[in-house]
């Protein structure tokens, strides 16, 4: 059996005929993760994985996700198992409950086999800035490419074939970057429909929990195990949920799609542009109403600074709570302040202390209405003029990235306006609380990119749909990065 490309249908098949056991492929998913060679986890759950295994039972012929390995971004309370957010300042951190969605996953009798590398507490896009150094992109042997981030270890775990799902979160483009890079689906579901409670806060108006597949109906099982509404999170939605898998193949021609001109403009790598026209053109041959609309450059090129400093600003009071007394080792100091400078100082990496002073900087009395609020009521125009497109389209379909995964040299921040936009989209689903989806439509020397389609809020059934009729057009599923262990 080759494990690594199965689906989860494909799995459920032959764990339900017991063909294979949940410890079988238990066992093998931690020796490929104890194989890894991309610096995807931060605590491989060996005895853990083992012990969940061996008590399953009899299989539920129901229940797709029954004895199904998976990894868990390192930002998920987990409970007696070391959860890092790949930062320093939480080194020896052991949460005493689970997340809920890992509850869940464990409600569901999936198994979980390690917590993954992430950018430092979610901040980042490059899977370079954890405690643990760099993430690897799987696809690129030589190790010279990023996988993405901030859920770089989830997303190289999956696309290395060790599991065929994982756990990531979404603020920006934490899991639908690193999907187009690693050739994977990468789904962030409308804002308050999967419960975030145990999920470490970054910027709480943006956050979402991510799951990343290897093709659009696994994706969807997950989603089933894991929307509804959680007592636990106020946040979280009481609106019905809905049998996402079910009838996803049932196509419905009436789907109009709407591609933003500007946004695919601003993308310089022919490659891209031409396998993302020529998508287009088939879901119009498919019979799809595909038409080209307008956002000004003016309002595009605010995205990222609108993002930067929204998310900067709540990420800098939602970590506060990092200060070596309720959180992290205990520093040295004869008072508070110096004990928590200390902590802070030694605890977390460059970048995010960057981000902090942004944050701080951004909410001070004296620039607060410049800064933040301006940021605030930019966030309403960029939603507003979303919103327009929505009210006459169902989704809004662009290139994901405007590239393959880069080097690592080369991941440096530039501010092109290139970069502003084709790099920095991806947030708008996340400013309008949005269901977005990324999935692979080619590649580029033997990397693959993906494409984005983002729907109506709560609509995150009609974006599975519509993203699974993009996958029997582009043939691309199942995809496992080449030149793995086995
Ligand atoms: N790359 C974005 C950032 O740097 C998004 C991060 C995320 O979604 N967690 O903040």
């Amino acid at each position: 059996m080759n494990y690594r490309e199965l689906s989860i249908d494909e799995l459920h098949e032959l764990l339900v005929s017991k063909k294979v056991t949940p410890l079988d492929l238990a066992k093998e998913a931690i020796a490929l993760a104890k194989a890894d060679t991309n610096n995807a986890f931060e605590y491989i759950m060996e005895k853990e994985a083992l012990e969940a295994a061996e008590a399953l039972g009899e299989p539920e012929a129901n229940n797709p996700l029954w004895g199904i390995p998976f990894v868990i971004k390192d930002n998920f309370s987990t409970k007696g198992v070391p959860t890092t957010g790949s930062s320093n300042i939480l080194k020896g951190y052991v949460p005493v409950f689970d997340a809920t969605v890992v509850e869940k996953l464990k409600a569901a009798k999936a198994i979980a086999i390690g917590k993954t590398t992430l950018d430092e507490l979610a901040m980042g896009g490059s899977g370079i800035t954890g405690h643990l150094g760099r993430t690897y992109n799987p696809w690129d042997r030589s190790h010279s490419r990023i996988v993405g981030g901030s859920s770089c270890g989830s997303a190289a775990a999956t696309s290395d074939g060790f599991v065929p799902f994982a756990l990531g979160s979404d603020t920006g483009d934490s899991t639908r970057k690193p999907a187009s890079h690693a050739g994977l689906i990468g789904f962030k579901p409308t804002w308050s429909r999967i419960s975030r409670f145990g999920l470490f806060p970054f910027a709480p108006s943006l956050d979402t929990v991510g799951i990343f597949s290897r093709n659009v109906k696994d994706c969807a099982y997950v989603l089933n195990a894991l929307a509804g509404r959680d007592e636990k999170d106020s946040t979280s939605s009481t609106k019905p949920v809905e049998d996402y898998a079910k009838d996803i193949e049932k196509e419905n021609k009436n789907y109009k799609i709407a591609v933003i001109k500007e946004i695919e403009d601003s993308i310089s790598n022919n490659v891209v542009k031409d396998a993302f026209k020529k998508s287009v053109e088939d879901l119009k041959k498919a019979g799809y109403q595909v038409d080209y609309v307008h956002v000004s450059n003016e309002l595009l090129l605010t995205l990222f600074p609108t993002y930067f400093v929204i998310s900067c600003a709540e990420a800098t009071s939602n970590n506060a709570n990092m200060d070596g007394i309720k959180f992290g080792p205990l520093s040295e100091g004869k008072t508070f302040e110096e004990v928590m400078l200390n902590a802070r100082t030694k605890g977390f990496g460059e970048l995010i202390k960057r981000r902090f002073v942004i944050g701080s900087f951004a909410l001070m009395k004296e620039n607060q209405n410049e800064l933040f609020v301006r940021a605030q009521k930019n966030r309403r125009r960029i939603v507003d003029a979303i919103n327009d497109i929505l009210r006459e389209y169902n989704f809004i379909y662009l290139p994901a990235a405007p590239g393959i995964a880069p080097k690592f040299d080369d991941a440096s921040d530039k501010l092109s306006d290139e970069y502003l936009i084709a790099d920095n989209h991806l947030c708008i689903a996340n400013f309008a609380g949005l269901p977005s989806l990324t999935l692979p439509i080619g590649f580029e020397d033997g990397m693959p990119f993906g494409a984005n389609i983002t729907g109506r809020a709560f609509e995150d059934k009609d974006v599975l749909k519509i993203s699974y009729e993009i996958e029997k057009l582009t043939g691309l599923k199942n995809l496992v990065a080449k030149g793995g262990q086995k």
